[in-house]
């Protein structure tokens, strides 16, 4: 299994080399050569496996000679043991053909656990061969950084640095980040906001000596094999209800795309999919390009569903990539034109897009609302981002099963929960003292060099 850019310039790449690379040189993202199917009669021979045994078969065909076979089973394993529910993304019911996955079960209460988790056990094990060491710095405004800390604490080739902007994240993801005692996690607490968190990381990836120097590598939403351990959810959620004899539809609430993306490479592997359903908030490029073919930036207006308050939605490339029939020349003169303002979507490739995916958006007042009906109707409390994806199913509701991704636990979003519908969502037993485990980060000003400073030393250590 073969990876290439969807820019067409960068090296081609084995699975382990795409993952810990990240980003591709020439700025693209990796893509499979060709994405292995699968007939209906394997895939219904799924049926009623466990998610990590699932997520092995499923999983498999992407990685070449990566890992051993009993390798990657123990990965899987050592993953997802502290997830907080046997089943991993368990479905339930909100009416008569619509379900929610709920994908906040892992130790850090959103779905970005069950590629982090992942990610962390392969990238540790692809080190720990070569005997090297790397030093991964991400930039978070909330659920990434914790789900990065908490798969990547106490291993032993990384390092991980965490940014974060001061303030500004709420107190339940602030503490899943600066409580992880071990010592090659660290959490930096930044002045100023997201987008010069995510500045300052990239000023690091351009800085080529101190890229080399600390041997730096990402984990963002890019990543080929975070979207890759996304995947089996969606097999998963099928398989329980009908699949594949059955089309299933989903709506999952995006920001950067990569949930959705993983849903599109299922249906290419060959799970019958019926709807892709596209569901924004208020920041609604996706939306808005799907609908009218016009990719514009509009600036980023802070909303109560955070993680995906997005101004550009950087795994959209992925899916131009396939409307452009792989041209990564046409890819990248895209991208050019997005550096001023956006670009218009080519009718062929616009038909492409509109047959895989639909979407719709869900405003401030609708997330509040979506959030205080779901809960008088099936007791069920959503999250702000999953009470996005709610209300844009609800109308997209058809013959087939709709899933909607619940992408994160409530008490994650205590407060913008309670405004909606009166009372604070609990977290979970297990983590009930959160509150009193100690807290340990580091403030740094806006400063690259400091920042590159206190890195060089933490690892040198
Ligand atoms: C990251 C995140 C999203 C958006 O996911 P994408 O893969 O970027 O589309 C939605 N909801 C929550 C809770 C998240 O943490």
């Amino acid at each position: 299994m073969r990876y290439i850019s969807t820019r067409g310039q960068a090296p081609v790449l084995s699975f382990a080399e795409a993952m810990m690379t990240g980003l591709a040189r020439d700025g693209g993202l990796y893509v499979p050569e060709a994405v292995p199917t699968m007939t209906e009669t394997e895939i219904a021979a799924l049926a009623g496996l466990h998610y990590e045994e699932l997520a092995f078969r499923v999983m498999w065909p992407f990685l070449g000679d990566t890992f051993a076979e009993d390798e990657f089973r123990s990965l899987l394993a050592k993953a997802y043991a502290p997830f907080g529910h046997a089943a991993r993304a368990p479905l339930v019911q909100l009416g008569p053909n619509h379900f929610l996955m709920e994908l906040f079960h892992g130790p850090t209460l959103a779905f970005k656990d069950f590629a982090m988790q992942l990610i962390g056990q392969m990238m540790q094990a692809v080190l720990s061969k070569s005997g090297e060491r790397i030093t991964i710095v991400g930039a978070t405004s909330g659920d990434t950084g914790s789900a990065a800390m908490e798969a990547f604490r106490g291993l032993s080739n990384v390092d991980l640095f965490i940014l974060f902007p001061h303030g500004r994240v709420s107190e339940v993801q602030r503490r899943q980040m600066t409580t992880p005692s071990e010592a090659n996690v660290h959490a930096i607490a930044m002045s100023g906001d997201f987008d010069d968190c995510q500045a300052r990381v990239k000023d690091m990836f351009n800085d080529f000596d101190f890229r080399d120097g600390v041997r730096l590598a990402g984990v963002n939403s890019i990543n080929w094999a975070r979207v890759l351990a996304q995947v089996v959810y969606f097999f998963h959620a099928s398989l329980a209800l009908g699949g594949p004899q059955r089309k299933v539809s989903f709506t999952v609430p995006t920001g950067n795309f990569g949930d959705i993306f993983a849903g599109y490479i299922a249906q290419k592997m060959g799970l019958p999919i019926e709807k892709l359903v596209i569901a924004t908030n208020q920041n609604d490029i996706l939306d808005r390009a799907i609908k009218s073919g016009a990719y514009v930036t509009d600036g980023v207006k802070p909303s109560i569903s955070p993680s995906m308050d997005i101004q550009v939605s950087s795994n959209f490339e992925r899916a131009l990539f396939d409307a452009y029939g792989r041209d990564g020349a046409a890819v990248s003169a895209l991208m050019a034109e997005l550096k001023s303002g956006g670009f218009h979507i080519s009718q062929g490739a616009l038909e492409m897009l509109r047959s895989t995916f639909a979407s719709g958006r869900c405003d401030e007042a609708e997330t509040r609302d979506t959030i205080r009906h779901a809960f008088t109707a099936t007791g069920e409390i959503l999250c702000p981002h999953s009470a996005v994806g709610v209300k844009v199913a609800e109308e997209h509701l058809g013959a087939a099963p709709m899933v909607t991704l619940a992408t994160a636990h409530p008490a994650k979003f205590p407060d913008a929960v309670e405004a909606a519908m009166g009372t604070r969502p609990a977290l979970p037993p297990r983590m009930a003292d959160l509150f009193d485990r100690e807290e340990r980060m580091t403030r740094l000003p806006n400063d690259l060099s400091l920042l590159q400073n206190f890195i060089r030393e933490r690892i040198a250590n």
